[in-house]
């Protein structure tokens, strides 16, 4: 059995690595556009900065060696035919699979006039990240212009800012991270962000990018104008279907697959940032583009592949902040019936209930009992008994997950 998985992100490689796990015979062909070994985004700023290759590549350089995976790098799927289940490839060749998975993940974008111009980077890829990094560094002292101040903007300002770039971050909403944070975690993280010298606007609409043959400024609604030398359009992330346009595919803003991560055309597998799931907790359907939910949707779409019958639970929301000096975790909702709270300077705990139930969490400064809070979330834990002990910084992480554990909840303090 052929199986042909479309990129080599975390998802396709976790497909192919799970595929292996249970399978030495099946042939495993890996494609990818880039011209790296297969890498994990979330390492990118920490290699530009360090150096350290060891995590960018996180199975290993020699991953695809070592597992038997035919990998090809510098090829782009052009076009998915599954009556004759072949792909098109850019340069004119044609690949023929017996399984399929799209793994082909999404890239940064703003829905903005002058997107395209050249000198607006996007930073989702290890190619776009070198070409802004090489550009930044060509420019020491000059001008970032980040729009949109999701985590993946964040990130990227704090990278800039390292590198010796003046930056400034627009944001349309109120706070930054909008979609992560609540409104005091947020205004943590940007106490943080201008700490570091990086200049936030909120509540700044961006209009487009304008320019004749480049990118020359940012139009703000307002009818001003923004100058930098470098621009970064990152108010989400979009997947990329483009090629699977008449493929007969499921698409809505991702590719939409069903509990078994099955799309609608019969051997065709979609995993990771591209893959439309819902969510655990909430049911919704949604692309929750992180980390662990494509590696987890990857290995569930191989096992499925192989007829090893396995369900997704649903992908889960949560995420956390890298590099800003300061660790910031974001989980589930950012608010619930109830909110437990507990702060100390930038230390932040903070719970949201439902019912008894917790449905999300943000942290700041320690972040040490995430998981144990996770656990209790998704085990849909009634923690009233529980009360605020669950905050204080005197409990430890360990004790509270010892007594949660056993469902002795009459915990005592420990001073
Ligand atoms: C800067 C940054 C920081 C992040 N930090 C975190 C974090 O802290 N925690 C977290 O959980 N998540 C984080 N993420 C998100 C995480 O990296 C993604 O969720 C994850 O990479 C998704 O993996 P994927 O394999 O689905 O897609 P991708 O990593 O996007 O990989 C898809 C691959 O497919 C290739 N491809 C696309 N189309 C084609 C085609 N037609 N033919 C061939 N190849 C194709 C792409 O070029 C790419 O190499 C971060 C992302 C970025 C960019």
């Amino acid at each position: 059995m052929r199986v042909v998985i479309v990129g080599a992100g975390p998802a396709g490689l976790t497909v192919a690595e799970t595929l292996r796990e249970y399978d030495r015979s099946v042939e495993i062909v890996l494609l990818s556009r880039e011209p790296f070994p297969p890498y994990a985004p979330p390492a990118m700023a920490d290699y530009f900065l360090t150096g350290r290759r060891e995590t960018l590549f996180w199975k290993g350089e020699d991953a695809c060696r070592r597992l038997e995976v035919d990998y090809r790098q510098n090829v782009r799927v052009s076009q998915v035919r599954p009556a004759q289940k072949q792909l098109n490839l850019e340069d004119g060749a044609s690949l023929s699979y017996d399984r399929l998975v799209i793994a082909s993940g999404s890239s940064l974008y703003a829905p903005l006039p002058g997107r395209e111009l050249p000198g607006v980077y996007d930073f989702k890829s290890l190619t776009a990240a070198h070409s802004l990094v090489e550009e930044g560094k060509r420019r020491p002292g000059g001008k970032a212009l980040i729009v949109g101040a999701g985590f993946i903007g964040v990130e990227i300002a704090i990278l800039l800012r390292e590198l010796g770039l003046v930056v400034t971050v627009i944001e349309l909403s109120d706070r930054v991270m909008p979609r992560m944070l609540d409104a005091e975690t947020a205004e943590i993280a940007l106490s943080v962000m201008r700490e570091r010298g990086i200049e936030v606007r909120l509540g700044t609409k961006a209009a487009g990018f304008t320019g004749k043959r480049k990118a020359e400024a940012v139009a703000l609604e307002s009818g001003d104008g923004l100058q930098a030398d470098v621009y970064v359009a990152a108010t989400g992330v979009k997947p990329h279907v483009e090629f699977l346009a008449g493929s007969g595919l499921d698409v809505g803003w991702g590719v939409r697959v069903d509990n078994y991560l099955r799309t609608n055309v019969p051997d065709v597998y979609a995993a990771g940032d591209v893959a439309e799931t819902f969510d655990r907790l909430t049911g919704e359907r949604y692309v929750h583009a992180i980390f662990p939910n494509a590696v987890a949707q990857a290995q569930v779409a191989a096992r499925n592949l192989l007829g090893l019958e396995t369900p997704y639970p649903g992908s889960e929301n949560m995420n956390s902040l890298k590099h800003l000096g300061l660790p910031v975790m974001a989980v589930g909702a950012a608010e619930g019936e109830e909110e437990w709270r507990w702060r100390q300077g930038n230390a932040l705990r903070k719970i949201f209930l439902r019912d008894g139930r917790i449905v999300g969490f943000r942290l700041t400064g320690d972040v040490s009992t995430a998981g144990l809070y996770r656990a209790l979330m998704l085990a849909r834990a009634d923690v009233r008994t529980l009360g605020k002990r669950l905050l204080d910084p005197r409990v430890s992480a360990g004790a509270l997950a010892l007594a949660a554990a056993s469902g002795r909840l009459d915990l005592r303090l420990s001073a």
